[in-house]
């Protein structure tokens, strides 16, 4: 998940148990990325002053009706800058990777080669267990098509910033068309969208929830009308400074069920990501293991693969990166003395052990609920 302060913390899985030592690991995984990626800081610097410009040129000339207070938290704590996803970060899903590409990266390069029967799709849900890289695909979206990339938790909107979600709601859609093109992810969409969310008691939700249906709709409406009046509508969005037909939502979701039925089908394209296959798992673990020292064979890595059905992308992340403990764990305070070329290499062994701590979020039945899901409503990817 992004770093954005809009987001909550991952849903407990049973991975947490082990939360110490994946924090540890990942703090000594993080240092020592830092001291490999100094040759690229230069440009990351340059892109980081270009957007600060931006931000503060967007800032200062906002479209009518938008609440600085709210622009503002959303330039600094929605849009996320950096730390670019590619496609090959991503371990799989290729079919879910061309779905995207068709529906979103082409045609925000090409806009011109997408109009009429090929006008692309406003919004896509990308459903799946927990951890699948559904995330990942998002901010890999955004790199890919050089699109800004919005990215909001739902369930922020309607717990932390409740009071003042609706103008967020709006300053996120008017910011994402000034923007353009734009990218606006919106996670855990069905604490949004759901049947429940909709009725009774929680009328500051519902409030939410209609305005960001409004401000949807209104992006179809502008795509559809530029159809009819090309040119007029261009040129009126330009003059309000912005560029709605190349704006997408893109939602993900580990409760899809929940989505009430009319919210559900304004998602033309529903891709499931499901867990990886065989295959995917082996290229993560390798991926993962690339620059480390270990010992494992190409035996070994089928070993852990044919131990791992059922491990989602991120349950493999967790995995590795306890196992690459192993060889810290036993030195206690000593490993504070030793050189690099001292400490032995990771082993099967390690992931081994670590498998015992280390088990998948989702269970059997768990899976089959999406299975479910995807045969009914879904695209298979
Ligand atoms: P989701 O949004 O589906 O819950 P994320 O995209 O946030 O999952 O993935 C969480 C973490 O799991 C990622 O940061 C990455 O480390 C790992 N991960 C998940 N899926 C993949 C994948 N297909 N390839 C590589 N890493 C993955």
């Amino acid at each position: 998940h992004s770093s954005s302060s809009f987001d909550t913390p991952a849903r407990p899985s049973r991975v947490n148990r082990s939360g110490n030592r994946q924090k540890e690991a990942s703090l000594i995984a993080e240092s020592l990325a830092e001291l490999s990626d100094s040759s690229t800081e230069d440009e990351q610097t340059k892109a980081a002053n270009s957007w600060k410009r931006r931000k503060a040129a967007v800032l200062k000339k906002l479209p009518p009706g938008v609440d600085q207070q709210a622009a503002k938290q959303i330039v600094n704590e929605i849009v996320v800058h950096g730390d670019e996803v590619h496609w090959t970060d991503i371990a799989g899903l290729e079919v879910a990777k061309n779905a995207l590409r068709e529906t979103v990266v082409y045609p925000f390069l090409r806009p011109d080669l997408f109009m009429g029967l090929r006008e692309p799709a406003r919004g896509m849900l990308l459903f799946g267990p927990p951890g699948t890289g559904k995330t990942m695909l998002a901010r890999a979206v955004a790199t890919e098509s050089k699109s800004t990339f919005f990215s909001i938790s739902a369930s922020s909107l309607t717990s932390k910033y409740l009071g003042e979600s609706e103008k967020l709601v709006r300053a996120l859609f008017a910011l994402a068309k000034v923007l353009a093109p734009s990218i606006i992810f919106v996670d855990e969409i069905d604490s949004l969208l759901s049947q429940r969310s909709g009725t009774g008691e929680h009328e500051a939700t519902r409030r939410i929830k209609t305005e960001f249906l409004i401000q949807w709709s209104d992006l179809q409406r502008a795509a559809a009308g530029r159809e009819v009046v090309a040119a007029a509508a261009a040129e009126k969005d330009k003059e309000r400074g912005g560029d709605a037909n190349r704006v997408l939502v893109l939602a993900a979701t580990n409760l899809p069920w929940t989505i009430d039925e009319a919210a559900r089908r304004r998602f033309v394209r529903r891709q499931y990501i499901p867990l990886p296959e065989a295959d995917t798992r082996a290229v993560q673990l390798r991926t993962l293991l690339k620059q480390q020292k270990h010992t494992l064979s190409d035996a070994d890595i089928d070993t852990l693969v044919g131990m791992t059905e059922e491990f989602s992308g991120s349950d493999i992340t967790a995995l590795a990166k306890d196992a690459a403990m192993g060889p810290l764990r036993s030195l206690g305070e000593a490993l504070l003395h030793m050189t690099m070329d001292e400490i032995r290499p990771i082993g099967l062994s390690d992931f081994v052990a670590s498998l015992t701590t280390i088990r998948p979020s989702v269970s059997k039945e768990g899976l089959k609920q999406y299975e479910d899901w995807a045969r009914e409503f879904g695209e298979r990817g």
